[in-house]
């Protein structure tokens, strides 16, 4: 089965830490070659001795909110690795807090983060994609693009822009043979959480492991055939947190 995905690039954003950490991990055992992205080299400290053991993981650190530099890096992943088969809009950033005590600083980290960063990086794989008439945009969204939660006013608008965007890019390249998947996780034990939450509630999240399976398999079922898997919701089985 892993033979889907022999020789196929797949470029992950926020593959330091958490989810996206989880589907390079398992990634990495097929036949891919992972170009795997945080905004620093520094953030992978933790998984570089492990990611070091295979051949076909490269690290490209890039700050997804910054034009030039995902420019930069899609470019040096093309001419390192070749076209870019699968991009992974994994990167993310949240606060979650009341609306009154947002702030300018956390509306421009998470909307430039986690839907101009998307937008960037899908930008700048879709030209050699539409020419090859192939190609797979997977954005890890959340369920907060679709319920409403308190304190998750610009997480969620961030969200509910991926949303947006996607569904319409959907439209826009579905006959161009490329597919574009959403996938909406609900609450996930990671660093996205703080310790406190973590500690509170981290016996009925999700774990970054059940997520990636899940990401792993939609890729796998995507590779070849005529349909298209288009979002998928996955929550805890006791529901969100709140
Ligand atoms: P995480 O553990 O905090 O990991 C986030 C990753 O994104 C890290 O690798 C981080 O590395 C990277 N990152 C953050 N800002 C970046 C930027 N500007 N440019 C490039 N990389 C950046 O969080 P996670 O839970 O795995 O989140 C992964 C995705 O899942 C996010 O889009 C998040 O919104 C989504 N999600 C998470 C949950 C959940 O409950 N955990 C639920 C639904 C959706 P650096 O900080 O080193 O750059």
């Amino acid at each position: 089965m892993n033979r889907l995905f022999n020789k196929k690039v797949i470029w992950i954003t926020g593959a330091s830490r958490g989810i996206g950490a989880e589907i390079a991990r398992k990634l990495a055992k097929t036949e891919a070659i992972l170009a795997l992205s945080a905004r620093t080299a520094q953030s992978f400290k933790s998984t570089k001795k492990e990611l070091a053991q295979f051949k076909n993981v490269f690290i490209f650190p890039c700050d997804v909110s910054i034009h030039e530099e995902v420019y930069e890096v899609y470019n040096k992943i093309s001419d390192n690795l070749g076209n870019v088969d699968i991009l992974l809009n994994n990167a993310g950033v949240a606060a979650f807090k009341p609306f009154d005590e947002l702030t300018v600083d956390d509306y421009n980290s998470m909307i430039n983060t986690n839907l101009f960063g998307t937008f960037l990086a899908t930008k700048t794989v879709l030209p050699s994609m539409i020419k090859r008439k192939k190609g797979i945009i997977l954005n890890i969204i959340s369920v907060a693009a679709k319920k409403t939660f308190k304190g998750s006013a610009l997480y969620s608008a961030s969200k509910a822009g991926v949303l947006a965007m996607s569904r319409s890019m959907r439209e826009d390249l579905r006959e161009k043979g490329i597919k574009v998947i959403d996938i909406f996780p609900g609450a996930t034990e990671t660093e996205l959480w703080s310790e406190k939450s973590r500690s509170k509630y981290d016996w009925r999240m999700m774990k970054p492991d059940n997520l990636a399976d899940i990401v792993v398999d939609v890729l796998q079922k995507s590779m070849n055939d005529n349909f298209m898997i288009e979002e998928v919701i996955v929550r805890p089985q006791l529901g969100d947190l709140s």
